[in-house]
């Protein structure tokens, strides 16, 4: 199997979500009756013109510029053309041998090594609409919703060498996108879609071997998968003397195989031409810079920060930054004043898991970065215990109310005045003779026996390091 080097580029569309559609002003929502979200330019009824939208330019330059294109300041459109009954105007608008960006990168993290795969190019063009064929019936539908969707086209060079780097590529993509506010990334809904395309090489070897291109995958694992299968689909063909053809395939998930779509189309079928209907576009200076000023801190270079900076492991840190508003919070509640490491783990652990429990977004958090850092600072300050904490924490997360209110309200401070605990332990000790003796014949393991008791006398309050100190000399 590994005579064979794969190499794979991949070719992403990312559906842009503006109000409205790319050349008109239907709107670009997902879902809807169907057909309701047309106009007549988008029915492409004779006459009609398109307007390109402005929000869609400016959503292509954020991704330009966060990938570290290079910005066409004058790049233009065309016409692609081909018949199929969800391009009702019988070509699609797109973006040619003048492309609004190229050779940028995208850096993601493989086996715990910072990846980069260059960027050929992104252009900018429009979504078709949908057909649904339906079992049996002599007609098949259509929807035009989708259709005249404002799309960038994401395009790879062939620098992917297996099938899993081709999904972490795809993930940081997607963790892009997202940051950035420019799509949701819902590769299930067909918000973020792509296309693989897939060769082999004798190891060692230099030049490219035919590939094909891989459709239909809406999921990352079915990416892997199909890329998978192709890698050895294409290995068996070579080591039986035979050829691989250069065509289009679609992944079947249902059989975890894929089969021939048809033979891939040159560029020369598709008789592109400048698009006549619109202007060249053309991109001032200082819309570069404007939009360059507004971009969020990326989500590498967040990690990074977090690793050097605030010294998190790197579990931690790409956890916290895989969403860009867990990784803002987290900010916050430092700022606020709490520990690097420990808001790490009160966010990572207990934030992360109750939000995933109600799978809420943590912009609906009921406990502010300001009140997780009280928290986390009433614990380290040695005023509540780090389990009572737990409890205050949740009962944060239900009523809203702050830490310090709960721990004086409910007398939670922490019992740290060692006349007070001794008197406690002693009384432990006293009512358990055996285990007493059973501690001083040498079962050490009891310690946590008596811990657990004082802790129970104490309804939790009492400071473990004190109660674990005591407790031993006593016991000696
Ligand atoms: P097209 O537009 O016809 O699909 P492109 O030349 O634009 O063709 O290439 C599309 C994608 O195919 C790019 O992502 C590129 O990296 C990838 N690619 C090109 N040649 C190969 C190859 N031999 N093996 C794997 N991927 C390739
Ligand atoms: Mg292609």
């Amino acid at each position: 199997m590994n005579r064979y080097e794969p190499v794979i580029g991949l070719e992403c569309h990312v559906q842009l979500q503006t109000r409205s559609k790319a050349f008109s002003g239907a709107s670009a929502a997902f879902g809807g009756a169907p057909n309701a979200y047309t106009d007549p330019y988008t029915l492409a009824l004779p006459g009609t013109l398109p307007v390109l939208n402005r929000v869609a330019v400016e959503y292509a330059l954020r991704m330009a510029l966060a990938t570290g294109c290079t910005i066409r300041r004058l790049s233009r459109f065309a016409r692609k053309h081909y018949f199929y009954p969800d391009l009702p105007k019988g070509y699609q608008i797109s973006q040619y041998d003048e492309p609004l960006a190229e050779r940028g990168k995208v850096e993601f993290v493989l086996d715990g090594e910072v990846r980069s795969v260059r960027l050929t190019r992104i252009h900018m063009e429009e979504d078709a609409g949908k057909n649904t064929h339906v079992a049996g019936a002599p007609f098949s539908l259509i929807d035009l919703n989708r259709a005249g969707v404002p799309l960038i086209e994401v395009v790879s060079e062939p620098d992917i060498r297996s099938a899993k780097e081709a999904a972490e590529y795809l993930r940081a993509l997607r963790q892009l996108v997202r940051y950035l506010g420019i799509c949701d990334g819902n590769m299930e809904e067909g918000s973020l879609r792509c296309d693989a395309n897939v060769s082999i090489r004798p190891v060692g070897s230099e030049k490219f071997g035919t590939r094909t291109e891989l459709k239909n995958m809406n999921s990352f694992k079915h990416v892997q998968q199909a890329i998978d299968y192709e890698i050895v689909r294409q290995s068996q063909l070579l080591d039986a003397g035979e050829r691989v053809v250069q065509e289009t395939r679609l992944w079947d998930a249902e059989r975890g195989s894929s089969h021939t779509m048809r033979s891939k189309e040159e560029a020369h079928d598709y008789r592109y031409f400048p698009e006549p209907d619109l202007p060249p576009l053309k991109i001032a200076e200082d819309e570069i810079e404007r939009v360059n000023a507004l971009l969020p801190e990326l989500p590498i270079a967040r990690r990074r920060r977090f690793i050097d900076r605030q010294g998190l492991s790197v579990y931690d840190a790409t956890l916290l930054t895989a969403e860009r508003e867990i990784a803002e919070y987290y900010d916050q509640v430092v700022a606020a004043g709490a520990d690097a490491k420990k808001a790490a783990n009160w966010v990572g652990s207990e934030l992360l898991r109750e939000l995933n429990r109600e799978a809420k977004a943590i912009g609906d958090c009921p406990i502010s970065p300001i009140a997780l850092a009280e928290l986390i600072g009433l614990v380290e300050e040695a005023i509540i215990s780090g389990k009572i904490a737990k409890d205050v924490f949740a009962k944060m997360y239900g009523t809203g109310r702050g830490a310090r209110e709960i721990v004086d309200a409910e007398g939670l401070v922490q019992v740290t005045d060692p006349s007070a605990i001794e008197a406690v332990c002693r009384k432990v000790i006293e009512a358990n003779p055996k285990q007493v003796e059973k501690y001083r014949g040498g079962n050490d393991k009891l310690l946590g026996f008596f811990v657990g008791q004082v802790m129970k006398e104490t309804g939790g309050k009492a400071n473990p390091e004190i109660v674990n100190r005591l407790l031993k000399r006593l016991l000696s």
